[in-house]
């Protein structure tokens, strides 16, 4: 599309003005999801469209939705609903991106008249044109289709003034666990070229101050089986690269672990000291019914594994309570896992059926009072696990990045994310700005919830470097 800026700061494109504009954008879901929000949002400046948080000024109301869990849906809904008295008031667009537009575009359409257009998780980098059409007066419509060109190249957007990015790196999953949405509302694996990320990578430090980036994907340590290349690879290259602090990654299956990354994670200066490695279940016979190919000893070893390469590893994970027809047994075993793993936090999530999904066919025993009762068991026993590992911390000192100030009960704090990804409290002995700033903290004490510390170091925005 043609673009031309005119003297009314308006910006010409095609057969049409576009004044300076408000976009209201609510996200739910997954770090992706947000991700791609701020995609959106850097596609959405070029026909002239600022961020805003009131959507009382909006003129163009993007919802990004998340398919994942039964409470984001429900919130989406709700939220549709919300904007009603909005559009009867001004002139608004409304849009619905993401996982929910993906599988469901069409009948959104025809359900809720005030929806302008939905579309999915493939053509977000088309938005621009789709606004196009709104505001030339296009019928609602939804755009689902699946990009089928061969490579997955792009380039990263970056609409805020932080050193942290997220890029990219894979798209999609093959996997098909027996609960999940994903493979079917964000197609299959798809790997950007090593090539490509690492000189992505090296833009945004260069040009835009990045410092710390995470890798996404859906299944990262999938990356690059599709062109002969591996996520290990990757961090290699991206170890090299100056000014950069920080790699992390997120999120990992464990089928795919390679040996080759858990040796990474032992050599690389530059990977952070975390892993996110969602378990999903203590019980082999869950995980045989949630297709995870992996059974409780291969993962307990995996995780000895990475903390022998790097006695610094922090694990987290994810678990799902209640999953189908679960015994009583089972779920005991997954109490039994997280003493034995000793992750810093999980997400627990009680199970919810996904429309679409092997779980969701055939019946299923057990009551939401059961499956309530076992999240709470599962939160508890972790919860004890929590404060142990965390208490672990206290006399230690992390360099960290500090990334917000805060109140705490009248007090000023800092709060920083170490490369173990915890977040770590201190209070400033003086007016000193430090957002931005790599520091040394000594972590004092310590909660299953929090780490307060005292200033040791402060190294300057850079960490140092002029
Ligand atoms: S690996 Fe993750 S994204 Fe892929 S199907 Fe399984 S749970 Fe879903």
């Amino acid at each position: 599309m043609e673009q031309n800026a005119s003297e009314t700061n308006s910006i010409r494109v095609g057969d049409l003005d576009f004044p300076p504009r408000k976009v209201w954008m609510k996200t739910y879901g997954c770090q992706m999801n947000y991700h791609d929000s701020e995609r959106m949002l850097s596609h959405l400046e070029k026909l002239n469209f600022t961020a805003t948080d009131d959507q009382g000024e909006a003129d163009l109301v993007l919802f990004n939705t998340c398919a994942i869990r039964d409470l984001a849906n429900q919130k989406f809904y709700s939220h549709l609903g919300e904007t009603k008295p909005l559009i009867q008031k001004k002139d608004v667009i409304v849009a619905a991106a993401g996982c929910i537009a993906q599988t469901e575009g069409k009948d959104l359409i025809k359900k809720y008249k005030q929806l302008n257009f939905a579309f999915g998780t493939d053509v977000i980098d088309n938005i621009g044109e789709m606004v196009y059409r709104a505001y030339a007066g296009d019928k609602p419509f939804s755009v689902t289709t699946w990009d089928r060109s061969e490579n997955y190249s792009i380039e990263t957007k970056i609409t805020h003034g932080s050193p942290q990015a997220f890029v990219n790196i894979i798209k999609g999953c093959d996997k098909f666990c027996s609960y999940c949405i994903v493979p079917f509302t964000r197609g299959r694996e798809k790997s950007r070229r090593l090539d490509e990320v690492v000189k992505d990578v090296k833009r945004l430090v260069e040009f835009s101050g990045i410092q710390e980036v995470t890798l996404l994907g859906q299944n990262v340590n999938s990356y690059g089986k599709d062109n002969g290349e591996s996520l290990a690879q990757l961090l290699g290259e991206l170890d090299k690269i100056e000014g950069l602090e920080l790699v992390r990654y997120t999120t990992s299956h464990p089928y795919d672990v390679s040996d080759e990354l858990v040796a990474a994670h032992g050599t690389l200066k530059k990977l952070a000291n975390h892993l996110h490695l969602p378990v999903q279940s203590g019980s082999n016979t869950v995980l045989q019914r949630m297709l995870r190919e992996y059974s409780v000893e291969h993962y307990l070893g995996l995780i000895e594994k990475m903390r022998q390469a790097n006695p610094q590893m922090v694990i987290t994970s994810d678990i799902i309570a209640g999953f189908p027809n679960e015994t009583e047994e089972e779920h005991q075993a997954t109490l039994e896992l997280l003493k034995k793993a000793k992750f810093d936090f999980v997400y627990a999530y009680a199970y919810s059926a996904r429309k679409g999904t092997k779980a969701a066919r055939g019946e299923d025993v057990l009551t939401d009072d059961i499956r309530g009762r076992r999240l709470r068991e599962v939160m508890d026993v972790q919860e004890d696990v929590q404060a142990e590992v965390r208490k672990g911390m206290e006399g230690k000192t992390y360099r960290m990045l500090v990334v917000e100030k805060g109140s705490f009960k009248g007090e000023t704090k800092w709060t920083g994310r170490t490369s173990c990804n915890r977040l770590v409290h201190f209070t400033p002995s003086d007016e000193t700005d430090y957002l931005w700033h790599w520091v040394d903290v000594e972590v004092l004490t310590t909660t299953a919830f929090s780490c307060q510390g005292k200033l040791v170091a402060d190294f300057g925005k850079n960490n140092g470097r002029a």
